[in-house]
């Protein structure tokens, strides 16, 4: 709509805006766009922008091929609390004028697309986890107050307090930006933080979540420290999740439709037949949607029960549901009405988590799936005879494991489509490569002299 964004471009000109981003992002969820100057604001908005996607991970374009275009979202539009001259929106990618299918904000519009065709939204919370450490100059990773080795920082107000600056930064935006902030924490390794925003529509949740990674890392730079999202940053230490919340709603009415009183569910967990049949296809599809929520070498070093930590990971180990037991992959939170992904993490690209999960949960409500039963015990101390007896299968092990499901899985390619599933699968098969076919300083230690 021109007039629309004629007006728009007064307004953000006359706030001193001089630059706009139509932030579209790659195969792993990383923003990338070109800095058009205000005054070709209208250009900018029809789509203006072209890209060659050779360039880009993922983005499924060979040299010769032509470009893709960006079209911004112009209710998306965030004007940088750090660089107020900048404007931000997100974006999708188009290919001659039609909506390019090896883009995941696409992706996932079309997800959402037929949910609305069964008369379903879906709604998202993203917990955000993330480490505020320092990058030294060797390359190391080191937690800023170092000669602190509390090995419990789970909830600690002096820890928090080291770090308050940059947590207030972060929560003060999140607030300007109307994402309403209820809950921060410091989380359980040292460094570790947790912040906690209001759901949203998904589409909406993920392009926050897309700019929450950017504002904390920019507040962090600020301070001399990084904030990073890889999922598990220390071998001793908690990782990072980036659970996703999620639920249904009607969309005439708004109303969940998760939402059932403990008391009327025969299972007790507060979730109408429809959220288990959510669970359900989830549960289905577990091992290949654990590729997308868990998306590199790293995440499965966070999916363990201790890894070299003397205590719990709290990252789930096994395809299974239950209620705030959090040794499920999907657990339903006290509550009740909502379904979590325990094994998001922090590195995913939340679009293509978020269209796969949905694509599933729809799958067995379509089927009528049932999740069986919701596991109570302490799934970690489990040994393989009663998972086996339980009929419980663990998530894959390695990004190889994941990658192999999600391949094996013909529903991926009905929800992504060739082109996108294949590019997922190519980036992800080679980072895989790369890692394994490397030797580590731990097999120089553990071989070079004992052979
Ligand atoms: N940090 C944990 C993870 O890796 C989650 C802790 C929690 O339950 O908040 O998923
Ligand atoms: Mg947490
Ligand atoms: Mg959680």
């Amino acid at each position: 709509d021109p007039d629309k964004a004629r007006a728009l471009q007064a307004e953000l000109k006359q706030k001193g805006v001089k630059y706009c981003v139509g932030a579209y992002v790659d195969i792993h969820g990383v923003p990338k766009g070109k800095f058009v100057p205000i005054d070709h604001f209208l250009d900018f908005a029809a789509g203006s922008e072209l890209y060659t996607g050779y360039a880009l991970d993922g983005l499924g374009q060979r040299p010769n091929d032509d470009e893709i275009a960006s079209v911004p979202d112009l209710d998306g539009l965030i004007i940088l609390p750090w660089n107020q001259e900048v404007a931000w929106f997100p974006a999708d990618n188009t290919f001659k004028g039609q909506p390019y299918e090896i883009n995941t904000r696409v992706a996932l519009k079309k997800q959402l697309a037929k949910a609305a065709d069964m008369g379903f939204g879906m709604n998202l919370g993203i917990e955000c986890e993330l480490y505020v450490v320092k990058y030294t100059d060797d390359g190391q990773l080191e937690i800023p107050n170092s000669d602190d080795n509390l090995v419990k920082a789970c909830y600690d107000v002096k820890r928090f307090l080291d770090r308050y600056t940059w947590l207030d930064k972060v929560s003060t935006t999140i607030n300007d930006l109307g994402w309403d902030l209820y809950s921060l924490d410091h989380e359980d390794a040292n460094s570790q933080f947790e912040f906690d925003f209001q759901y949203a529509d998904a589409l909406t949740m993920c392009d926050r979540y897309i700019f929450f990674r950017l504002m904390a890392k920019q507040y962090a730079a600020e301070e001399g420290l990084l904030a990073t999202f890889m999922p598990k940053p220390f071998a001793d230490r908690t990782g990072s999740g980036a659970h996703f919340n999620m639920s249904l709603f009607d969309l005439q009415s708004g109303q969940n439709l998760f939402k059932r009183a403990p008391e009327d569910d025969p299972r007790g967990l507060g979730l109408s037949e429809l959220g288990y049949q959510f669970v359900a296809g989830i549960l289905k599809h577990g091992p290949a949607l654990c590729a997308a929520f868990a998306p590199t070498v790293n995440s499965y070093k966070r999916l363990v029960r201790r890894g070299l930590m003397s205590y719990y990971s709290w990252a789930p180990v096994f395809n299974s549901y239950g209620k705030n037991n959090r040794t499920n992959s999907v657990r339903v939170p006290m509550a009740g009405g909502r379904c979590e992904s325990r094994n998001a993490d922090a590195a995913c690209n939340p679009y293509l988590a978020a269209t796969l999960v949905l694509a599933a949960g729809l799958e067995g409500i379509r089927e009528n799936l049932d999740p069986g039963l919701a596991q109570e015990a302490n799934l970690y101390e489990w040994t393989p005879t009663q998972l086996a007896e339980k009929g419980i299968c663990e998530l894959p092990r390695t990004l190889d494991e994941a990658v192999e499901a999600f391949a094996a899985d013909p529903f991926v390619t009905e929800t992504l489509g060739q082109g996108l599933r294949d590019e997922f699968i190519t980036y992800k098969s080679e980072e895989w490569r790369q890692y394994h076919q490397r030797v580590s300083q731990w097999e120089i230690d553990q071989y070079a002299r004992l052979f």
